[in-house]
């Protein structure tokens, strides 16, 4: 591993607590020694007060940053003493010991600092690094790795014995620390936990850790334990969409709300899933308390794994068997599956909460097999897990973080979705939680969103092969399909039945009509494998109930469609599955209504455009996003009971009222 210190960079950064922004940023870019969150570090900073007086402060990483996008506002500045006071106590709880740090702080607006704080405090040098470096970890979870980290360390590092992060942590090694320290120490190596680093300046700590961690990896490749071999034939691509969804069905009942559930595929993946150990080494439990408390427990569970051969729906049905008795507490939901047909299963409240798990997960892979190379990987014990489990702070934060929204764990796919409607329509269900799959013909959908709940699709909706590629994508990316937005469609210019061509008005009939009956029926397994009853919104138009001449093949095909769905909605009613269709008119912020166009139309009413815009009975101007509330409220708990239901939202319409 090479230093990243560059001194041009860094002289970008102002003062002690500059430095120890720019290095944390450093740290922070490499994803082998901290992920998502992991890892924290800390500067000893001696300031005036606000009476003047002098005192030590200890800046410390606040609770919720990344160090890879920290800004010196992420440091929580506390009084040191008071931290080093406080790791001579017998006891503190943990709550107890929160409530030291936030109410030691000097500015009030600062974040909580890390629950690591006191063992920063108490590391005797300006500088403290700490992270939860993989070739570290890869060695302390392997068998006899106390042994191994003395015969590579030697004296640089005092090691601390595995103990749940916390107060007792910092206590042991406020005792151990200073007992073993020797002038030539410059990190603390905490088992089956991470490893300290330290120094007098900002790059003299980051880049011990550096040193300490190469040392690491070097032992590791010595013992032939670094390259991990993958072999890239494994996997052959089937359609396996029913098969998520129903075991996303399964979790989802087993937490008792929509979960959503990733796979991933890749060589990585796969190789490890086809190890034939697999069995035993993915069963022990995480490598690093870090791992667990941002992931929950990791239990795995896969079909035809060696060794460990019960089905999923096995698998649930027993875990909701223990959720009886005592155990109820016990998360039933693993957040991690390995199957060897469906790959890496990460599951989640969340998108990011499942993408996160996944990119942990990774790392542990990583861990699992150079220990496994090294003498075999060790785990944290059982009743470890347990502890960090249950850790109170980790229960408060649970508390603290209040109800998801609406759609959390829901899955959402919009067609159409790369602009006017269907865009709206993607916005409307992502704000309220949901997961979105956009299909579009055009490229652009592919890199509309950049975000872990946006995944956008190009998809000819007349092409039925494309339509199922399409959701054995979406499928597999968010595992499964609750809500279904069918929003794309085409408007062709004006022309009258005594010329329009037998071609154009079947080209309207395939894209309008005969490709939502293609989605329809392709869906209709996905809706029932969801795990709150699926709802499918129809973008109708005004033109159903009021059409107007010169516009046949695109009314014939909306009133089409709306037999369609009203034919939907009694079919697939007695499953719970609701559907409902929406009538907009005069949406003119959309794809097809330039600005030339919507002028020339004005005049040809003798109205200007603004009035030409509100031309209904309320006098409002129907925008892409009034559709898109509706549409996304229609498939929440408000229209519960409602379905086959046609709702216009086009300001008034004599006509059609
Ligand atoms: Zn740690």
């Amino acid at each position: 591993m090479k230093s990243l210190w560059n001194d041009e960079e860094a002289a970008g950064f102002q003062g002690e607590l500059g430095l120890r922004v720019y290095t944390s940023r450093l740290l922070g870019r490499e994803p082998s020694l901290v992920l998502h969150g992991g890892g924290n570090t800390s500067v000893k900073i001696r300031e005036k007060n606000i009476l003047g007086r002098e005192e030590d402060l200890l800046y410390v990483k606040g609770s919720g940053w990344d160090l890879e996008k920290i800004e010196s506002g992420g440091f929580s500045p506390v009084r040191l003493q008071h931290l080093i006071d406080l790791a001579g106590l017998e006891s503190l709880s943990d709550l107890q010991m929160v409530n030291e740090l936030r109410t030691h702080m000097t500015v009030s607006s600062a974040p909580t600092p890390s629950v690591e704080a006191i063992l920063h405090a108490i590391l005797p040098a300006k500088y403290v690094d700490h992270t939860h470096a993989d070739a570290v970890i890869s060695i302390t979870n392997t068998k006899g790795g106390h042994q191994r980290i003395n015969e590579i360390f030697k004296d640089l590092v005092v090691v601390i014995p595995y103990i749940m992060p916390g107060f007792d942590l910092a206590r042991l090694c406020a005792q151990i620390f200073p007992a073993e320290a020797s002038v030539n120490t410059i990190g603390m190596v905490l088992m089956n936990h991470g490893i300290f680093s330290f120094g007098d300046s900002a790059r003299t700590s980051y880049e011990r850790m550096i040193e300490l961690v190469t040392m690491a990896e070097e032992y590791l490749n010595l013992h032939k334990s670094w390259h991990i071999g993958i072999s890239d034939d494994s996997y052959r691509q089937k359609q396996v969409r029913t098969d998520i969804a129903s075991l996303r069905l399964n979790a989802s009942r087993a937490a008792g709300f929509p979960i959503l559930l990733s796979t991933y595929t890749d060589p990585q993946c796969m190789n490890f899933i086809n190890n034939h150990k697999i069995g035993k080494i993915s069963q022990q439990g995480p490598a690093t308390p870090d791992h667990v408390i941002r992931t929950k427990r990791i239990p795995l569970i896969g079909r035809d794994i060696d060794g460990y051969t019960k089905d999923y729906e096995h698998y649930f049905a027993e875990n909701n068997k223990r959720t009886k008795d005592e155990k109820s507490m016990l998360d039933p939901v693993p957040r991690v599956i390995l199957d060897k047909e469906l790959g890496l299963c990460t599951l989640g409240r969340s998108a990011k909460d499942a993408a996160i798990v996944a990119d942990i997960y990774r790392h542990t892979i990583d861990i699992i097999l150079r220990s496994e190379m090294l003498g075999g990987y060790q785990a944290l014990p059982a009743s470890d897990i347990f502890d960090v489990e249950y850790w109170e702070l980790e229960q408060a934060k649970l508390r603290k973080s209040g109800k998801p929204p609406v759609y959390s764990g829901e899955v959402a796919l919009v067609t159409g979705a790369a602009s006017g409607i269907g865009k709206a329509c993607v916005h409307a269900l992502m704000s309220r939680g949901a997961a979105v799959v956009g299909l579009d013909i055009d490229d652009s959908i592919e890199h509309m969103i950049d975000m872990p709940a946006f995944k956008g699709v190009r998809c000819d909706l007349t092409d039925e092969s494309q339509i199922i590629d399409a959701l054995e994508q979406g499928v597999r990316v968010y595992g499964g399909l609750d809500m279904l937005v069918l929003n794309a469609g085409t408007f062709p210019p004006s022309c009258r039945i005594d010329s329009l061509q037998t071609s154009e008005w079947r080209k309207v009939q395939t894209i309008n009509l005969d490709a939502n009956l293609a989605m329809l029926r392709e869906c209709y397994p996905l809706f029932r494998l969801s795990p709150n009853h699926a709802r499918i919104v129809i973008i109708g138009s005004k033109n159903v109930t009021a059409p107007g001449p010169g516009a046949v093949a695109y009314s014939a095909s909306k009133a089409a469609l709306n037999q369609l769905a009203r034919i939907a909605a009694l079919e697939w009613g007695e499953e719970g599955i609701r559907i409902n269709t929406v009538h907009p008119d005069a949406v003119f912020d959309t794809g097809i209504w330039t600005e030339q166009v919507l002028a020339s139309r004005a005049k040809s009413y003798g109205l200007s455009v603004e009035d030409y815009k509100k031309k209904n009975i309320l006098h409002v101007e129907i925008k892409s996003s009034d559709v898109a509330e509706l549409v996304a409220e229609l498939c929440g708990p408000l229209f519960a009971a409602t379905t086959g239901a046609q709702i216009p939202v086009d300001g008034g319409n004599d006509r059609v009222i």
